[in-house]
């Protein structure tokens, strides 16, 4: 049906309406003092939002942009850094790293399991010459539906005293990143995401550290150029031309998150996390990521004896839900249900109920009719 598309992907993301209204207004010069005051209730929204009383900084860009910016602007060629890699985006960033020619080293986990914190800790309390100028790690694996443990990875990267560059992209707004309480250094995400916005925008949070390391760094930069948007935040606007309406639509959601509090937006994620994954195991269909290392962005299902593919057909064909695939490796093998952003408990039970109708399509003999709706059910009443 035209106009019903609901979208259960790890982003883009659902986006309210009151949201998609603020993208239709006519644009306004990014040199005015009207844009001005947005950028100045923006930048202070954000801050809020990271936790942060540091700079958090707008950028044009997608959340790779927004990590590639992360990235370079604090590492020189042929510094020494450790990536976390257990999935499609930890790979990405250990690929990027060794493109602008920093001497990678990998600190990997099977695809489906979290980072163990004590590789980090034993590979960095090796280094007693501090060679290791970076560690960089993806909080929320969203290809695996991973949670890492940033906390403690981040407590052996303090000890050490390299830099901490994180993509938070599917963490933000979704689970606690208290970046100023945790002493992160840089922390990048994007507006399709968490933030119930369409893509466009990247964030980058970066703190004094961080700061210090860019003075020396000296990968080339330019549009990606931090100190630039720094510089010019300070005069509430932007070195280059920004997505107008977009702000006009970060202004609107910023307000949104702030009326729903940040406890309660994680409390949320958290709730409509444990309902999709009770529902999961009411419907004997193998969670691909254990309890306790689980993303409160996205669920990633591993069904055994029913087709990922399948599922994810009849899903959009039937009932007009997206639900993501697996990549790389994992094509074919897993789905993954994002509820992330602007998604309420109905959304949860709604998708449940189409899953079980489509398994009951397609044949599937593990379902009980009605089971995961009741499991659902059970969590939101439970903690709503
Ligand atoms: C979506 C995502 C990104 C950014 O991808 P873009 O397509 O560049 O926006 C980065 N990391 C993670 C974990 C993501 O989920």
């Amino acid at each position: 049906m035209d106009n019903k598309l609901m979208l259960m992907i790890p982003g883009p993301t659902p986006v309210p309406e009151s949201v998609l209204l603020a993208l239709a207004k006519h644009p306004i010069g990014h040199r005015s003092g009207e844009f001005g005051t947005i950028m100045a209730e923006v930048t202070a929204g954000l801050k809020w939002l990271h936790q942060t009383e540091n700079d958090v900084l707008i950028l044009t860009a997608s959340g790779t942009g927004a990590m590639e910016a992360g990235i370079i602007n604090f590492l020189s060629p042929g510094d020494r850094v450790l990536v976390g890699t257990n999935g499609k985006f930890g790979d990405r960033w250990a690929q990027l790293a060794e493109g602008f020619g920093l001497n990678v080293e990998r600190v990997t986990a099977e695809w489906g399991k979290a980072l163990d914190p004590e590789d980090f800790r034993t590979r960095l309390e090796a280094d007693t010459a501090k060679d290791i100028k970076a560690v960089i790690v993806t909080h929320s694996e969203t290809s695996t539906g991973v949670l890492n443990d940033l906390e403690t990875i981040n407590r052996h990267v303090k000890a050490h005293g390299a830099l901490i560059i994180v993509d938070a992209v599917t963490s933000l707004g979704a689970t606690n990143v208290p970046i100023d309480e945790w002493g992160l250094d840089v922390v990048a995400s994007g507006s399709q995401k968490g933030f119930m916005l369409p893509p466009g925008l990247g964030f980058v949070a970066v703190g004094p550290k961080a700061w210090e390391a860019y003075a020396t760094a000296k990968i080339p930069r330019f549009y990606l150029d931090l100190g630039k948007y720094r510089k010019d935040a300070a005069k509430n606007t932007t070195p280059f031309t920004p997505p107008v309406n977009m702000f006009f639509a970060l202004q609107v959601a910023l307000k949104m998150m702030q009326a729903e509090g940040l406890e309660n937006i994680f409390a949320r994620h958290h709730r409509q996390m444990n309902a999709t994954r009770a529902a999961m195991k009411a419907l004997g269909l193998p969670l691909f990521a254990a309890d306790g290392t689980s993303s409160p962005a996205i669920t990633a299902v591993a069904p055994v004896g029913v087709e990922s593919e399948k599922i994810r057909s009849v899903m959009k064909k039937k009932f007009d839900i997206a639900l993501a695939g697996g990549q790389d490796d994992l094509k074919g093998k897993i789905f993954r249900v994002g509820h992330l952003g602007f998604v309420c408990d109905r959304d949860i039970l709604t998708a449940v109920g189409a899953l079980e109708a489509t398994l009951i399509e397609l044949g599937y003999d593990g379902v009980t009719p009605g089971a995961g709706v009741a499991a659902a059910a059970k969590i939101l009443n439970e903690t709503a």
